[in-house]
């Protein structure tokens, strides 16, 4: 499928930096990327490359530490870093919702689920109490949660890890909201719930033609889900391409190492290879290495790796790769992500 022409949301040079005692955390440094309407895009990285910073900041969800944001954020053309809380807080849940890793950071644990849920929709759908609770119930049983009328008059701690899971979709889903920003939203569950809720989300797309940012570091789940992949390293977007192409021929040596490390079936019967592993740990936010962020890790490092950043090379209409080994000539180069 062909993107159309008008992003749902684009995200210009979004940089955001936390003030902290021990000095400044560049956590999110100079990312651009676009959600069209109805597609699922990936975002991956390992734990610490900023992809749920950048979630959170496209929200505004960020306090503790005091976070500084700059760049656009632009929704449905609306830059949402110029509008003031009160419209920030109307875009959220009416038209951009957030499934959270762990539904019980998110869930208040002394309301009623069906409450939750109608909650949301008398503010942003302006429903009355009788039609949000009756909303509420209509959307746990499109969760295929059972029984969801007595399911609603129960409180979070009644239901599984699972039915938390789904509960929260459906909260998200509630309003009918244009994108969806997932973040790691089946890490918490067992694989055959993980399954079942992957499943459910593709379905709801589907339905609604909702658009979804799945952040996570799971490639097999970005395989089954997304359509595009925008991979991420300390606080910088590394490679974006469509998600066959990416798996088919990675171009950056941190993505082919996030491909290595996934468990294939009889991998090691076909090649005599094991699983790799990419040596070392995704640097502190604090202390960025010089040149590229990746070059202590990289094993096809080459010497001006450790000086010089490297620049973005567009390789097509849709992927790029910010990698000294691609850069052949300097027509190919761009700033798209720089
Ligand atoms: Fe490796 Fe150099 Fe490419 Fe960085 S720029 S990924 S260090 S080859």
């Amino acid at each position: 499928m062909n993107p159309p022409e008008a992003p749902l949301l684009a995200v210009r040079n979004l940089h955001t930096r936390f003030h902290t005692l021990d000095g400044v955390v560049n956590a999110v440094d100079g990312v651009d990327f676009e959600v069209y309407p109805g597609e699922t895009l990936g975002l991956v990285g390992e734990s610490g490359c900023g992809k749920s910073v950048t979630a959170f900041s496209i929200l505004q969800l960020l306090r503790c530490p005091p976070a500084e944001i700059q760049g656009q954020v632009e929704f449905e053309g609306v830059d949402l870093l110029g509008l003031d809380k009160e419209a920030v807080r109307r875009i959220r849940g009416g038209g951009i919702s957030m499934i959270f890793q762990e539904p019980m950071t998110s869930l208040n644990p002394v309301l009623k689920i069906g409450e939750q849920i109608a909650e949301g929709v008398r503010v942003h759908k302006k429903m009355t109490h009788r039609q949000s609770r009756r909303w509420a119930v209509e959307m746990l049983r499109m969760v295929r949660i059972s029984s969801p009328g007595s399911r609603a008059r129960q409180y979070p701690h009644k239901f599984s890890g699972g039915m938390r899971q789904r509960a929260m979709i459906a909260m998200a889903l509630s309003c009918r909201p244009r994108l969806i920003l997932a973040d790691e939203p089946t890490t918490a569950l067992d694989v055959t719930i993980q399954a079942q809720v992957m499943e459910l989300m593709q379905e709801l797309k589907k339905e609604f033609n909702t658009a979804i940012v799945l952040i996570t570091h799971d490639l097999g789940v970005i395989a089954e889900m997304a359509s595009r992949v925008v991979v991420m390293y300390a606080g910088k977007i590394v490679e974006e391409a469509p998600v066959r192409e990416i798996f088919k021929d990675p171009r950056h040596p941190y993505t082919r190492g996030l491909l290595g490390s996934i468990p294939v079936i009889g991998r090691k019967a076909e090649t005599g290879r094991r699983l790799q592993e990419i040596p070392g740990v995704v640097p502190s936010p604090m202390e960025a290495p010089p040149g590229c962020r990746f070059h202590p890790r990289c094993s096809e490092a080459l010497a001006l790796c450790s000086t010089q950043p490297p620049p973005v090379i567009r390789l097509t209409d849709n992927r790029c790769v910010r990698c000294w080994l691609e850069a052949g000539d300097n027509e190919k180069k761009t700033s798209d992500f720089v």
